[in-house]
C-alpha cells in the first residue's frame, strides 16, 4: 500500500509532476517564487497551480485506485446482488477535496504540501467542477453515490461522459449569456479511460418523427427470413456507434470500499461499411462516421422534461444499450442461467430518462398490459386509454412514465408530499390498481461534502461539542447538539464560525460582482435554478417592497431596520425566456438599490453569476437565512434546503416538498413559514401583489417585458402569498437582532438535520426497493 507520511507523499507528488504531468520538478520548485504574488491574477501562476493540483490529484488517485481494485475483487469473490444506478446526469463538482476527506488523508497531504511551500486550499480550488447535470436530480445522484460507497453497498453507477457539461453563465448588462464549457480542457485526472471496454450500439437510421425512430428500431428494420424452412427475424441496423468506458472511482468514508461510476463516450465504430468508402467520397465518409461522436458531446441544459429532441433520444438509447450490455456481460461471467438475474441485479432508473433500458418490444409490453388490465377493470375505455403506454394522436407518442410504472417493481416518490401527489393526482389510476408498487423515500444529501468538506470550521466545532467524529457516518448523532443549543460558549463559537464563513462569502461577492457588503447584515440567500415555480420573482418583489419602505422612512425609523444583503444565484435554461427576464429584473433592481447612497448598507442586492456546486459550497456555509418559496405542490422534494439546514442557516420556506418533513423534524417555531399549505390551495392566486409600488417596478424593469412577469405572478400565486411572505421576513428581522435566539434556532437546525442525510435515504432504498446487502472490503 502507498505510504501516507509527509516525505513519501512529497516524493509521490513530485514524481507525478515529472512523470505524469511531465513538467520538470526543478521548474516546479522555481515557481515557488510566484507564490508571493498569489493574490495577483497572473495567468502563469494560475497555470502553475493547475499543474500542481493535477500532480496532487494523481497522487491521491493512486490511493483511490488501490481501494477501487480491492473493492472490485471483493465484490467479484462474494458475488452479492448488485445495484446498477442508471442516471443521465451526475453533478459531481470537484473530486480532490472530497477524495482526501473520504480517504482520511487530508491532513497528511496538507502537511506534505506545506513543507513543499504550497497551500492545500489554494491548490484544491484550482479544480474545475464536473457539472454533468443540471440541478437537484443530478446533485442527488452524486450524493447518493457518496452514501452508497460509504455504506459498503455493491453498486455501479452508469452515466454519460458529456464533453460539454452545463454551460457557463456570463452576465452582460444584466442579461444571462451562455458559454460552452469544455470541462476536459486540462484533462481529467480522476477518470480512467478503458479503451478495452467498449460496446457497439446499433441504431437504425433516424427519421424525422420521434415515433418512427422507435418503430424503425423495433419494427421497421426487422426483416423476416427463412432457413431450412424455419422462419426467423433479423434486424438490420443503420448505424453502429462504439461506447467507450471511462471509470471514475468514488471513495466511501471510513471504509476501504471505493465504487465505480462508469461514464460512456461515443466513438465511431471500428466496423466499416465498405460501401460508403467505395463511392469515391472518402472524406465525406469519414466526416459522417465522425458524427457518431456527437451523441455524447453535450448535456441538455434544461432541468424539466425535454420533448421531441432527436439527439436526446439517441443519447438515452446509446446510454442504456451500452450499460445493459455491460451489466449482462458481468452477470454472464459468473452465472449460467438468467433465472438468477433478479436475485443478482437491481436497476435504479433515475427519473424516466433511462427508461428505454426496460424496453424490448414496446407494443408487445403494452399489448400484454392492456389485455391484463381489461381482465381486471373490464371495458372502461377511458381508463384503458389513460393508462396505455402509447398515446394515440396524429403522431403517436410513448408515455415513458407509464412504461416505467408498468415495468418496475417499485415506484418511488421523493418526499411524503410528492408521494401524496403521485397517489392522488399524477398516477391515481395506477395507484388504484398497483398500490403495492408505490413507496416514498425522502431525498437526502451527504454530510461529508456539505459539512465536512465545505464547512471545516463547523465540522470541528460539532465534533468538539459532541466529543466524537462518529456523526460523519451516523448523522443522527447531530441531535446531541440540542442539549447545548442555549449554551453561551457554544453560541459564541457558533457565531464566530459563521462570521468567518461570511467573510469568505463577502470576499467572493466582491470579486465576482464588485459589490462590497457588510458582515453585520443578514445574508439572505436564494440559490437554485431559475424557475417561475421557485418564485425568485416573489423574492425580488419583496426586495422592491423593502426598498420602498426604507425610502419612505424617517431617520429614527431607519435606525431600526435590519441591514440585509439579498443574494440570488442560479442558471436559467437557455430557451426559457421568462427565467432569463427574471435574471435581468434582478440586475435592474440591484443596480437601482446598490447605487442609492441614501439606502447604503441597509439593503444590498447581488446576483452571483455561474452558480454551481463549488459556488454553493462557499455560499451555503456563509448564509444566515435561505429561501425555498416554491408555490405549494410544485417542488417534488428540493435538496438545497437540506444543505442550508445542516449548515445552521435558518429557512424561510413554503410547506412544499421536503420542507413539510423539515417542519416535523425541527418544529415550525425554528423556521419562518410562508404562504398557503397544500390543502388550503388558495383560489385567490390571481390577486395582484399588494403594497408594491408598481411605478417603481416599471422604472427598474424597462428592459423586461412587464406583461410576461405579470402572467407569472398570477399563475404562481405571488399575490396570494405576498402578505404572508412579508410577515415571515419581518419575523426573521425581529429574531435576527436577538442574537441568542437566532443562534439557538441555528444550532437546532443543524441538530435536527439528521433525517436529511442521503445515508438514510440509501438505507431505505437498499432495504425496501433494491433488496441489497452491504459488502465490505477487508481493510
Ligand atoms: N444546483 C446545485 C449546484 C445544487 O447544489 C443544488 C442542491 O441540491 C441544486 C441545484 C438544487 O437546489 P434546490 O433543491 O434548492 O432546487
Amino acid at each position: 500500500f502507498l505510504k501516507n507520511d509527509p516525505m513519501s507523499l512529497q516524493k509521490d507528488i513530485l514524481d507525478h509532476v515529472e512523470y505524469t504531468v511531465a513538467r520538470s520538478r526543478f521548474n516546479f520548485d522555481d515557481f515557488e517564487a510566484f507564490q508571493i504574488l498569489r493574490s495577483s491574477t497572473c495567468f502563469l501562476i494560475f497555470k502553475t497551480h493547475i499543474i500542481r493540483m493535477q500532480a496532487l490529484s494523481h497522487s491521491v488517485r493512486d490511493s483511490l485506485i488501490e481501494r477501487w481494485h480491492d473493492t472490485h475483487q471483493h465484490f467479484k469473490k462474494q458475488d452479492p446482488k448488485r445495484l446498477y444506478f442508471l442516471s443521465l446526469e451526475f453533478l459531481m463538482g470537484r473530486s480532490l477535496s472530497n477524495s482526501v476527506i473520504n480517504l482520511g488523508i487530508r491532513d497528511e497531504y496538507a502537511e506534505a504540501l506545506s513543507q513543499l511551500g504550497f497551500e492545500y486550499e489554494v491548490l484544491s480550488e484550482q479544480e474545475g467542477d464536473a457539472a454533468l447535470g443540471n440541478g437537484g436530480l443530478a446533485r442527488l445522484s452524486a450524493c447518493q453515490m457518496d452514501s452508497l460507497a460509504t455504506l459498503d453497498y455493491p453498486v455501479w453507477g452508469y452515466g454519460l461522459r458529456y464533453q460539454y457539461d452545463l454551460f457557463r453563465q456570463v452576465i452582460v448588462d444584466g442579461y444571462q449569456h451562455e458559454q460552452p464549457d469544455y470541462w476536459l480542457n486540462f484533462g481529467n485526472p480522476w477518470e480512467i479511460e478503458r479503451i478495452q471496454v467498449s460496446y457497439s450500439v446499433k441504431t437504425s437510421k433516424l427519421s424525422h418523427h420521434l415515433i418512427e425512430f422507435l418503430m424503425n428500431k423495433f419494427y421497421g428494420m426487422v426483416e423476416e427470413k427463412a432457413s431450412n424452412g424455419v422462419k426467423y427475424k433479423v434486424w438490420t441496423p443503420g448505424e453502429t456507434v462504439e461506447a467507450v468506458a471511462y471509470d471514475n472511482p468514488i471513495p466511501g468514508y471510513g471504509t476501504r470500499n471505493a465504487i465505480n461510476l462508469r461514464l460512456w463516450a461515443a466513438k465511431p465504430s471500428g466496423q466499416y461499411d465498405l460501401e460508403s468508402y467505395n463511392t469515391g467520397d472518402y472524406i465525406n465518409a469519414i466526416v459522417n462516421r465522425q458524427k457518431a461522436e456527437t451523441i455524447s458531446y453535450v448535456l441538455y441544459p434544461d432541468d424539466r422534461p425535454y420533448q421531441g429532441k432527436e439527439l436526446r433520444l439517441r443519447q438515452q438509447y446509446f446510454f442504456v444499450s451500452a450499460s445493459v450490455q455491460g451489466i449482462i456481460r458481468r452477470f454472464k461471467d459468473v452465472h449460467d442461467y438468467f433465472d438468477e438475474f433478479p436475485d443478482k441485479v437491481a436497476f435504479q432508473i433515475n427519473d424516466t430518462h433511462p427508461s428505454l433500458a426496460i424496453v424490448e418490444i414496446m407494443y408487445d409490453i403494452n399489448h400484454c398490459f392492456m389485455e391484463d388490465l381489461k381482465r381486471q377493470i373490464g371495458q372502461d375505455y377511458s381508463k384503458l386509454e389513460r393508462m396505455s403506454i402509447v398515446e394515440e394522436g396524429i403522431v403517436k407518442s410513448i408515455r415513458m412514465a407509464n412504461l416505467s410504472i408498468i415495468c418496475s417493481h417499485t415506484v418511488n416518490g421523493v418526499s411524503k408530499v410528492h408521494f401524496e401527489l403521485l397517489k392522488t393526482r399524477l398516477f391515481k389510476d395506477f395507484y388504484d390498481l398497483l398500490s403495492q408498487k408505490f413507496q416514498y423515500k425522502t431525498n437526502g444529501v451527504t454530510q461529508r461534502r456539505w459539512i465536512v468538506v465545505s464547512n471545516p470550521g463547523l465540522c470541528s466545532l460539532i465534533s468538539k461539542w459532541l466529543g466524537i467524529e462518529a456523526w460523519i457516518r451516523n448523522v443522527d448523532l447531530l441531535a446531541g447538539l440540542q442539549e447545548h443549543a442555549s449554551n453561551p460558549v457554544l453560541q459564541q463559537e457558533w457565531r464566530m464560525t459563521k462570521t468567518i464563513n461570511k467573510m469568505r462569502l463577502a470576499d467572493y461577492i466582491e470579486t465576482s460582482t464588485g459589490v462590497k457588503v457588510s458582515l453585520d447584515a443578514m445574508f439572505d440567500v436564494q440559490v437554485k435554478r431559475i424557475h417561475e415555480y421557485k418564485r425568485q420573482l416573489l423574492n425580488i418583489l419583496g426586495i422592491v417592497y423593502r426598498y420602498d419602505c426604507i425610502k419612505n422612512m424617517n431617520k429614527s425609523d431607519r435606525k431600526k431596520v435590519v441591514p440585509l444583503v439579498c443574494i440570488i444565484g442560479g442558471k436559467a435554461a437557455p430557451g426559457y425566456e421568462v427565467a432569463k427576464k427574471i435574471i435581468k429584473l434582478c440586475h435592474a433592481v440591484a443596480e437601482k438599490v446598490n447605487n442609492d447612497d441614501d439606502v447604503g448598507d441597509l439593503l444590498k442586492v447581488v446576483f452571483i453569476p455561474d452558480y454551481n456546486v463549488s459556488v454553493s459550497e462557499l455560499v451555503i456555509p456563509g448564509s444566515d437565512l435561505s429561501q425555498h418559496i416554491s408555490t405549494v405542490g410544485h417542488e417534488a422534494s428540493g435538496t438545497g434546503s437540506m444543505k442550508f439546514l445542516m449548515n445552521g442557516c435558518l429557512l424561510l420556506a413554503t410547506a412544499d416538498g421536503s420542507t413539510v418533513e423539515i417542519i416535523e423534524e425541527i418544529g415550525a417555531e425554528n423556521m419562518f413559514l410562508v404562504g398557503a399549505k397544500l390543502h388550503e390551495d388558495p383560489q385567490s392566486g390571481d390577486k395582484p401583489a399588494p403594497r408594491v409600488s408598481i411605478p417603481f417596478i416599471r422604472v427598474v424593469s424597462t428592459s423586461v417585458h412587464y406583461a410576461t412577469l405579470w402572467r407569472t405572478t398570477k399563475i404562481y400565486k405571488l399575490g396570494a402569498d405576498f402578505s404572508s411572505y412579508l410577515e415571515a421576513q419581518a419575523m426573521a428581522d425581529r429574531v435576527f437582532v436577538n442574537k441568542e435566539k437566532w443562534t439557538c434556532m441555528s444550532i437546532l437546525s443543524t441538530a435536527g438535520s439528521g433525517k436529511f442525510s442521503s445515508d438514510r435515504t440509501i438505507e431505505e432504498y437498499a432495504k425496501n426497493a433494491w433488496r441489497i446487502e452491504p459488502c465490505r472490503c477487508p481493510s
